[in-house]
């Protein structure tokens, strides 16, 4: 019945410029790009300091009421808005967008390039492999994983001597040198740095030799770009020589990798160095932290990270800048693309252009984390927000039944229901906007518009969020007809941003975590209060006395609803929020609560969408990817 083709044939329909072309367009130099074929290119960080003295564009961060499962089209409205402003209005724009997971691609929500006429295009490529950042995270990450479990195995079975020796081999001088990663370590065990391993006193050498890593406490884990519920939990060492080491671990999907968040907090390569050092992979047998650096990887870690600093530019349909960089799992860390390409982009616009990127999530996760931690770590300021609202998610949390990927929609959502849509907007709507007050940005609310959707349901929405304090709220319809229809969207956006924003955090870092947690929990969730485990009281203890007190907080929480229960809908209020366990991502940079069971490696459903994927050998042409 719609009009509008499938995402795929939107994307193959519109042959995209040569990168080459997008580059130049945008200023960005010969020099400075790397290409990887002819519709993708790396841009080296280079450009950071040719560009040092150039004002910063307005940025802007899409953001979105809380969600059905089906996704209420942020990705959409960031380029439907990037095509507004950029290919219509003619304003300098870049849209910055996560690199998507290989997993829901080929599981249940397909991929994220937008969606309708609002897309980055060749899909197929922004889709699958891109230029291999996520490869060379899943290769960091298990070289870690595979050092921790192999030095664990060396050190039981070498006596310490034998151990040392290994350690710090001795050369034909007599000498045994040290390697800058074996200095630092001295350095942390407050030992005086030699230069010759043999000036150590014994009691040094051991101290320096054994990490005496916890089995039982180790928090680094495998990662696979594929959903494998198989993976969930798994014994290894089961060979014969290692069946004495043999423990129970797991797999994570590869955008979980802390190495993933770090990559999209970073701000340059030797910044990168820095956290991957300082990673925590476990605590040794007195409880005390070990790290990245101690296992002595480092470097080789940062080698093949290298590249991945690189922002990845592709385009739009209407052919305007994207910047495609880092996707790390919204689950449990920050859910936001990387501060580097909104670094390069703002930049590259200029004082009167515009970045668009977004949060994942419902505002009151991805928003809130985009601001306390991304914005903090990058010092970034924002202009404005964009709140996307659907007529479809509003009847849900009105009372509307529940809305299930796969299965059809009800009549109340593909049929007028005033009622419904007035209860939605008068909780999750009204409380999401109010989100946003709290750190002094102006919001302007943007309807995407739905084929189903009547005039009426529309103009509800727009009515009630100006009732409830938007400083606009519009109709956008990019989806079906592109950058024309975000134009509203973009012009409200003008005029919001003509002054610079109020910008504030929710809370200082000096806050304990504990109260940290409560903030964000009573502001931004609602809760009456927290409610912490055993387990979750002994971690907060734990971290503030390894001095980690003062990092941001990263809530792992459902994005299904306000509280941490999926089925409450609208904006439940004096629920206890429940902490069951605390978790730290030291080297990216924050603290991670866990509220309720947080899945980090997803499974495959019956009839996942690899069985809607075909490519014609003949002419390489895919199809069925969306
Ligand atoms: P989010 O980023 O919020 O998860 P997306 O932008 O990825 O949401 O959109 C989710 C899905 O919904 C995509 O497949 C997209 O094509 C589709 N979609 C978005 N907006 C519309 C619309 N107005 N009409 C029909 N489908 C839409």
């Amino acid at each position: 019945k719609t009009p509008v083709p499938s995402d795929i044939q939107i994307s193959r329909a519109q042959p995209p410029k040569d990168i080459h072309q997008v580059a130049r367009e945008c200023g960005i130099l010969e020099e400075e790009i790397e290409l990887y074929g002819k519709k993708k290119a790396k841009v080296s960080l280079d450009i950071i300091k040719r560009l040092e003295k150039q004002h910063d564009g307005r940025y802007v961060v899409v953001v979105g009421i809380t969600p059905t499962p089906l996704g209420e089209g942020k990705s959409t409205t960031t380029i439907g808005l990037a095509q507004a402003l950029g290919a219509r209005l003619g304003i300098n724009t870049f849209a910055c967008m996560r690199q998507p997971s290989q997993g829901p691609t080929f599981g249940i929500k397909g991929g994220a390039a937008g969606g309708g006429y609002a897309q980055v295009i060749p899909m197929e490529e922004f889709n699958l492999h891109l230029t291999g950042d996520i490869h060379a995270i899943t290769a960091a990450n298990n070289l870690l994983a595979a050092a921790i479990d192999a030095r664990m195995f060396h050190e039981s079975t070498q006596s310490d001597e034998a151990l040392f020796n290994r350690l710090c081999p001795q050369n034909k001088q007599g000498v045994r040198p040290l390697s800058a990663v074996q200095k630092r370590r001295l350095e942390r065990l407050g030992i005086p740095v030699v230069d010759d391993a043999n000036k150590l006193s014994v009691e040094d050498r051991k101290r320096f030799s054994r990490l005496n890593i916890d089995p039982d406490h180790i928090t680094w884990h495998r990662v696979l770009d594929t959903n494998d519920r198989f993976l969930r939990k798994i014994q290894i060492g089961l060979g014969d020589a290692e069946k004495a080491h043999s423990r129970e671990t797991r797999f994570d999907i590869a955008v979980a990798s802390e190495l993933m968040a770090i990559l999209a907090l970073t701000r340059s390569l030797a910044d990168m160095r820095k956290q991957i050092a300082k990673i925590v992979i476990g605590t040794d047998k007195e409880s005390n932290p070990v790290t990245a650096d101690d296992v002595g990887v480092t470097d080789a870690l940062t080698v093949l990270m290298r590249d991945t600093v690189k922002p990845n530019l592709m385009q739009t349909l209407e052919g305007t800048p994207v910047f495609v960089h880092a996707g790390p799992f919204a689950n449990i860390a920050h859910g936001a693309s990387s501060i580097l390409a909104d670094m390069v982009a703002l930049k590259l616009v200029g004082e009167k252009g515009f970045v668009v990127t977004e949060a994942g999530f419902g505002a009151d996760i991805g928003m809130e984390k985009f601001f306390n931690i991304k914005c903090r770590q990058s010092g970034l300021v924002p202009s404005a927000v964009v709140l996307v609202a659907t007529v479809r998610a509003l009847k849900m949390h009105g009372g509307g039944p529940p809305v299930v990927a796969g299965a059809p929609l009800k009549h109340e959502y593909t049929e007028e229901n005033l009622e419904l849509l007035e209860a939605g907007c008068d909780s999750n709507l009204r409380k999401q906007i109010e989100n946003v007050a709290y750190f002094g940005i102006p919001v302007i609310v943007s309807v995407n518009q739905f084929a189903t959707d009547t005039d009426k349901e529309l103009n509800m929405v727009v009515e009630k969020a100006k009732k409830y304090g938007a400083y606009d709220a519009v109709i956008a319809n990019h989806w079906a007809k592109g950058g024309e229809g975000a134009l509203d969207l973009a012009n409200a956006l003008l005029k919001a941003t003509e002054k610079p924003a109020n910008f504030k955090f929710l809370y200082p870092l000096e806050m304990s975590l504990e109260d940290k947690i409560r903030t964000i929990a009573q502001k931004i969730y609602g809760a009456k209060d927290i409610e912490l485990s055993e387990k979750a009281k002994k971690k907060i203890e734990l971290y503030t006395k390894q001095g980690f007190g003062k990092l941001p907080i990263c809530m792992a929480k459902t994005q299904l609803s306000l509280s941490h229960d999926p089925t409450k809908k609208g904006a439940p209020k004096d629920f206890m929020l429940p902490v069951r366990d605390v978790s730290a991502s030291v080297g990216a940079g924050f603290i991670f609560p866990l509220c309720g069971d947080i899945m980090t490696m997803p499974g495959l459903n019956t009839r996942p969408c690899f069985y809607d994927i075909t490519i014609d050998p003949e002419t390489e042409i895919i199809d069925g990817l969306f």
